[in-house]
Formats: C-alpha cells, structure tokens, sequence
C-alpha cells in the first residue's frame, strides 16, 4: 500500500471565507500516484473546516449568513472563550457546525465525487497562514 502526504497552505485576507481547494486535492492527488484508495481532508486548525457541497455564490453566501445567524462574531463577550483574550470564540462554534474533515474514494486515479460535490475551505477566523492536510492512502 502506498501512503502520500501534504499539506496546503491557505492565508484568507477575511475574517471569513469559503474558498473551493478541490483543484490543490487533485493535483495532490496526481503526485501521489495512488489510483484506487481513500483521500482524507482536514483543516490542521480549531478554527476552520474542510466540508464537500456544491460551489454556487447564492450558496455560500447562504452559509456565512446562516453562520454569523448562529455564532455571530459580536458581541465578543458573547463568548467565554473570549476571556481568555481571544476574539475568535464564534469561529471555533462555525467550524463545529461545519466539520473538520472529508474523505473522498479515490477510483481509477480521480476523486470519486457525486455530481456536484467539491472540496471547500471554511476560514472562520483568517488573516493568518494555516493549514490543510491532506493524505492518501490505496495503491
Ligand atoms: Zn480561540
């Protein structure tokens, strides 16, 4: 069995971002050499997440919408956590609602997906370097 793997590295400008890495996955995925196993993606960070859903505008603005509804960024004394010093209490919230990570069959050299499944990047607290591990696993 082989075994491949590496890490992205994403810096948001925004406090909040949804941004597709299917393309990173894929070509990860070609450096592999693996045409039939299993690929795992997760965000390496508390706050941000990895998640599989369409890539449509109306829809990922629905998602930030829906977010902030839930866990808005302000009040920061919303948040408990934020007594630490932080200011990221409703970003570690956002990411549980949307998950830590994917694993995607790997067939014939491709990323299994359903019709219009793609691999997204949720930032909920950016304007810093993170990272995604991604790791591949098959023959
Ligand atoms: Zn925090």
């Amino acid at each position: 069995m082989k075994s491949f793997r590496k890490e992205l590295w994403i810096q948001s400008p925004d406090r909040m971002e949804f941004r597709n890495i299917t393309p990173q996955v894929e070509e990860a995925l070609r450096e592999s050499g693996i045409q039939e196993g299993l690929c795992l993606v997760n965000s390496m960070h508390i706050t941000s997440s990895v998640y599989i859903n369409d890539d449509e505008r109306g829809l990922l603005q629905d998602y930030g919408d829906f977010l902030e509804r839930l866990a808005p960024h302000e009040p920061l004394s919303r948040y408990r956590h934020n007594l630490t010093g932080e200011d990221n209490g409703d970003a570690h919230v956002k990411r549980q609602i949307m998950g830590r990570e994917v694993v995607v069959a790997v067939s014939a050299g491709k990323l299994d997906f359903g019709t219009w499944e793609q691999i997204f990047y949720g930032e909920f607290d950016g304007r810093r370097r993170k990272r995604v591990l991604v790791k591949i696993i098959g023959e």
